[in-house]
């Protein structure tokens, strides 16, 4: 599993995530909630080292994968990004090149070789788990562009997977997506949390009590960094929050 402890970030001289200490644990989707601006997204991209990509980003604390340092000096950061995927908001599938193409690009940019027959079936697996196998199944050739949203986000997770990561990063990857789509994905997700494991932001309650084991609600009070106000059992967080805060915003009451 994934584990962060005592994780602060800022933005130049901006704090904006307080002390952050949460366990992500293998086989299990960690779902995190809570109100815009809180630090959901910056969290997500501090367990993958996209943090710092942003110049002005900072941190500290510690992120542990397998108990094992991600920040570790000498560690390298491809290596961090392949075993640690991430699926945005908005699909981003290449375009222009194909469905086959996109499930395959990750393997380049790690350095993995493989042949053509491996390929093949690495393709039809990564598109099967992704749930979207059957319907592209006779157009690999076809650019990843040429897809409907659903079918695109179901694409950028297939193209996830083929890299083999143990941790799967979701930030808010229904939200552009009609009903039926953003059902297909959860289904998806339920599915991989087997193999992979799922850390989800999400602003829709009830997809994170549909897909969620364990969730953390995030809270920046006015001008202070966000921090967690209380995680555990995702059955719990809503049924019996133990914070007056949690309470209203399960609620809808923020
Ligand atoms: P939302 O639910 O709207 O996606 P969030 O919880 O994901 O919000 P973040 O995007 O992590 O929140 O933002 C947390 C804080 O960090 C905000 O105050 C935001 O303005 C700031 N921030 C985020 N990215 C940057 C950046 N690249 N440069 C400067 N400040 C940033
Ligand atoms: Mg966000």
């Amino acid at each position: 599993g994934l584990e962060a402890l005592a994780v602060s970030a800022w933005f130049g001289d901006h704090k904006v995530l307080q002390q952050v200490s949460l366990r992500m644990p293998a086989g299990e989707v960690t779902a995190l909630i809570g109100p815009s601006g809180c630090g959901k997204s910056t969290f997500l991209r501090i367990l993958n080292r996209m943090h710092e990509l942003v110049p002005s980003a900072t941190l500290s604390g510690e992120v542990l994968l397998d108990g094992e340092d991600v920040y570790a000096p000498g560690r390298r950061l491809t290596d961090a990004r392949r075993r640690i995927g991430m699926v945005f908001q908005k699909p981003n599938p290449f375009p222009a090149m194909s469905i086959y193409d996109n499930v395959t690009a990750g393997l380049k940019l790690t350095g993995v070789r493989t042949g053509r027959g491996e390929r093949d079936l690495l393709v039809e697996e990564c598109l099967t788990k992704a749930g979207l196998w059957k319907e592209v199944r006779d157009r690999l050739r076809q650019p990843g562009g040429a897809l409907s949203g659903g079918q695109q986000q179901r694409l950028c997770i297939a193209r996830s997977l083929a890299v083999r990561p143990q941790v799967l990063l979701m930030d808010e990857p229904c939200s552009a997506l009609d009903p039926t789509s953003t059902r297909r994905i959860e289904e998806t997700i339920r599915e991989l949390a087997d193999e992979v494991t799922i850390v989800i932001v999400t602003h829709n309650m009830q997809q994170a009590q549909r897909v969620s084991d364990r969730c953390a609600f995030f809270l920046a009070a006015q001008g202070t960094p966000g921090g967690i106000v209380e995680h555990g059992p995702t059955g719990a967080m809503f049924d019996a929050p133990q914070d007056q805060r949690t309470a209203d915003y399960v609620n809808g009451r923020f």
